[in-house]
């Protein structure tokens, strides 16, 4: 069967077989009882925002992609009162100490830095604390892979609106994963203007085929799910979820990833998925003292401490994992290689605004959050804020490292749409068997 990947994931060390193991026995059942835990359930978004590269297709009529608003009752009491660090200071001083969101080269980037730096450089001795303020923001802004939003949004119940088959594609779904691929990830030189072939992948430097590794892996996640959450029957029975049923749908799933359906890609693109799994595992791994520590607030004690226990129980079993991924052999070689590390900040950041121009409001849902979730991964692997994060930090460098809740929100539900998708293709292997 074309879906029994077989060898180790392409630039880690580790097996297919071992993250099956891992993942489908361990992290998967784990998963699936946090996730329906208040402090994951809830997640804000901003889904009205407009699409800042063309002109909206319109909001999708087709009848699945709408996202359910979710009741005010059901918001635990904790989370109505949030509010986000972002809110602390005003919208103009935001604006003004964010980097450009284009994607600009690698050397204009560095030199427009040097010199917002040299006047933060300035004033922050002033000793003025809106100054300081602004300066953190700054500090802050270098440090995310993904774009801030200026108006936070409303919360969404993810467990009503479950990432499934939706029918959104053709030109609109199309546009968003050609710019995605030809105009936000790294390109062999010369390349034609078309999407990139498994066997071009090798000539790219590591840091630029992880990039788009991430990207296919996410890609694949995607379709997976709609091929195994795929609408199956619409009856007028009681049995049937408003009349809706959702299944596995083998031909579909076939047809997306097959070699003979995909000229041969598709295996390749389902073992980027599990790449991508590795990079987020490793993040989780990374990022182990600081969840630790966590309080998980929802404003009940009870659930709280459950949800802190049952977190802490997760993190353990992933620092058991034998072979994370390295990231540390990434970005390594002087300023070329911070310039590459900026440049693939700039892509990565561009791609999170273009979620905005996803035409179905569910796909762009769990779009965003699992794009939130990977740029929380990168700043994690790579921001350097992390790499000597210890519980005894003061003040001031706790706040240096701080996670918003919505950050850890989709860094655990994206990581578990992933871990989903693993599990999902063992079903449709034995499906196949
Ligand atoms: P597409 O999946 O649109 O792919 C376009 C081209 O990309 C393919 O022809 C192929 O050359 C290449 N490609 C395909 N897969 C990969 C890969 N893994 N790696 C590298 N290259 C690849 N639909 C739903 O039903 N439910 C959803 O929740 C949903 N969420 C979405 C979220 C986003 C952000 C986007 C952009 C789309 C979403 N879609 C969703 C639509 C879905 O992903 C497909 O675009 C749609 O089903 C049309 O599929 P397709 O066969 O034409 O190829």
């Amino acid at each position: 069967c074309f879906c029994k990947l077989k060898g180790s994931i392409d630039d880690c060390s580790c097996s297919i077989d071992t993250v099956d193991h891992f993942n489908n026995m361990k992290i998967y059942p784990r998963l699936q009882s946090l996730l329906i835990r208040p402090y994951f359930r809830f997640y804000r978004v901003n889904l009205k925002k407009e699409c800042p590269f063309w002109v909206d297709d319109g909001t999708c009529a087709i009848r699945y992609c709408h996202v359910q608003p979710c009741h005010d009752d059901d918001i635990p009491s904790g989370l109505k009162g949030e509010i986000p660090q972002l809110l602390h200071v005003n919208e103009d001083s935001i604006d003004k100490y964010r980097p450009d969101t284009q994607v600009i080269n690698c050397e204009q980037t560095a030199k427009d830095h040097d010199k917002e730096l040299g006047y933060l450089n300035t004033t922050i001795s002033s000793e003025n604390y809106k100054e300081f303020e602004r300066w953190q923001l700054y500090d802050d802004a270098q440090d995310n892979f993904c774009v801030e939003e200026t108006n936070i949004g409303e919360y969404v119940d993810l467990l009503l609106n479950p990432e499934r088959f939706t029918g959104y594609k053709g030109a609109s779904a199309h546009r968003i994963w050609r710019s995605i691929y030809l105009e936000n990830c790294f390109r062999p030189d010369n390349s034609p203007n078309n999407f990139i072939q498994s066997s071009q992948i090798n000539g790219m430097c590591l840091e630029k085929r992880a990039f788009y590794r991430a990207i296919s892996g996410l890609h694949a996640s995607i379709n997976i799910h709609l091929s195994a959450k795929y609408l199956v029957s619409i009856k007028n029975s009681m049995s049937f979820h408003n009349g809706v049923e959702w299944g596995p749908n083998l031909e579909e799933f076939h047809s997306r990833f097959s070699p003979e359906a995909t000229g041969g890609e598709g295996p390749g693109w389902l073992k980027n998925l599990y790449f991508l799994y590795l990079l987020e595992l490793r993040a989780l791994n990374k990022a182990t003292p600081y969840l630790e520590r966590e309080e998980y607030y929802t404003g009940n004690d009870e659930n709280d401490s459950e949800t802190r226990v049952a977190v802490k129980n997760i993190l353990e079993v992933i620092k058991s994992f034998p072979e994370h991924f390295d990231e540390s052999v990434m970005f390594n070689g002087g300023s070329q290689a911070q310039l590459l590390k900026e440049e693939f900040r700039q892509h990565f950041r561009n791609i999170s605004r273009i979620m905005d121009c996803v035409g179905c409001e569910k796909c762009k849902l769990w779009g965003k959050l699992q794009i939130q979730g990977l740029g929380t991964a990168l700043k994690i692997l790579f921001s350097g804020k992390f790499d000597q994060w210890t519980p005894t930090l003061n003040n001031f460098n706790r706040k240096h490292f701080y996670l918003e809740r919505s950050e850890i929100v989709a860094l655990i539900n994206g990581f578990g749409r992933l871990s989903e998708s693993i599990f999902e293709l063992e079903k449709f292997r034995e499906m196949m068997r």
